[in-house]
């Protein structure tokens, strides 16, 4: 069991994760990085990242997540491919549970991150970078005056769309019912965007593309009518998933899910902090997930020399 034994174990190997290997393993801790797809964590699903500092030309996410991956274990850090399955996270050592079999560790750093959720439409999982998005923060410079659609109705739905009114020539939010969910502080700066119409009652039915998306059909859930529209871009916010389930039961959870967390990444469990998207916190992108990956290692690294 010895060598399974690690001062820190990082669950997750997106931006918070390596983030967090690059500074613990700097701090001279035996870190293990477990993930159970690929480094880089949802900046895969993306062809361009233009805001995280430091990059002079978009670079795609597949191959920022590789640098940091490599970034980390120039400093020691250990990556290994495996799904972890379940942890006991107030063992000492805390244990966690993988296909591959267990590891323990001192501290444990839960990066797990979100998923955006997905319409689940036909061929929009071929169409994401391709007009097809999740973050108007992350791509909407790629509309610049071009036509867009964001569906949803709630808080991101609201400040998405208002946000690429700024940018693009034409925005329209679909929404499914005739009211937005978003927070009032949304509802009058929308209603003054010239450049923005509400689809109320509507749900996108399909998407019509040929190398990139050209437009969608909408459904009017109150009649069943459609009618199609020519978009360049379509951004679908209709809320994220935290990868937290496996916590339940162990971990303050807020109501959507997220682990409860302040800026020090301290969860209810002493030694165990969340970093990233999985942390409850306003604003979600590769480099407020880095940001949380450097001070999870630094605090892992202060209850290490406390105890
Ligand atoms: C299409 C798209 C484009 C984006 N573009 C930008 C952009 O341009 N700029 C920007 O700043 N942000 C962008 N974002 C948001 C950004 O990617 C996220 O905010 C960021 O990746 C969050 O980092 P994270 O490390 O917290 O989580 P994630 O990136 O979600 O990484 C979590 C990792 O944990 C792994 N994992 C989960 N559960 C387990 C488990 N049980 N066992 C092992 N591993 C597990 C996952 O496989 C994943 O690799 C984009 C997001 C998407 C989806």
């Amino acid at each position: 069991m010895e060598e399974k034994i690690f001062d820190t174990v990082i669950i997750g190997g997106g931006p918070a994760g390596y983030s967090a290997a690059l500074y613990a393993a700097r701090a001279g801790l035996k870190v293990l990085v477990l993930e159970k797809f690929s480094a880089g964590g949802q900046m895969t699903e993306t062809p361009s990242i233009e805001n995280y500092p430091g990059i002079d030309e978009a670079c795609d996410g597949f191959t920022l997540g590789f640098k940091m991956k490599s970034a980390a274990e120039r400093f020691g850090a250990v990556s290994q491919q495996t799904e972890v399955l379940s942890a006991e996270l107030t063992a000492s050592p805390k244990k966690i549970v993988t296909d591959i079999g267990d590891f323990y560790s001192k501290t444990v750093i839960i990066a797990t991150g979100a998923r955006h959720r997905h319409l689940g439409l036909a061929d929009e999982e071929k169409l994401i970078g391709r007009g097809v998005g999740y973050c108007a923060a992350c791509d909407g410079m790629l509309y610049r005056g071009k036509t867009v659609a964001v569906v949803g109705g709630g808080n991101s739905a609201a400040s998405d769309a208002l946000l690429l009114s700024k940018i693009c020539k034409k925005v329209y939010l679909i929404h499914r019912r005739d009211t937005l969910r978003a927070e009032k502080i949304y509802h009058e700066p929308l209603m003054r965007a010239e450049n923005l119409e509400f689809i109320w009652n509507s749900t996108v039915e399909s998407l019509e593309y040929e190398a990139k998306l050209k437009g969608a059909n909408i459904r009017k859930v109150t009649d069943g009518s459609s009618r199609n529209i020519e978009l360049d871009g379509l951004f679908i916010s209709i809320g994220r998933t935290p990868e937290s389930d496996m916590f339940v039961g162990q971990l303050t959870l807020d109501a959507s899910g997220y682990i409860t967390a302040d800026e020090t990444t301290k969860t209810n469990i002493d030694g165990v902090f969340a970093a990233g998207d999985v942390r409850s916190k306003p604003f979600r992108q590769i480099v407020t997930a880095a940001s949380d990956g450097a001070v999870a290692a630094h605090f892992a690294e202060e209850y290490i020399s406390r105890n």
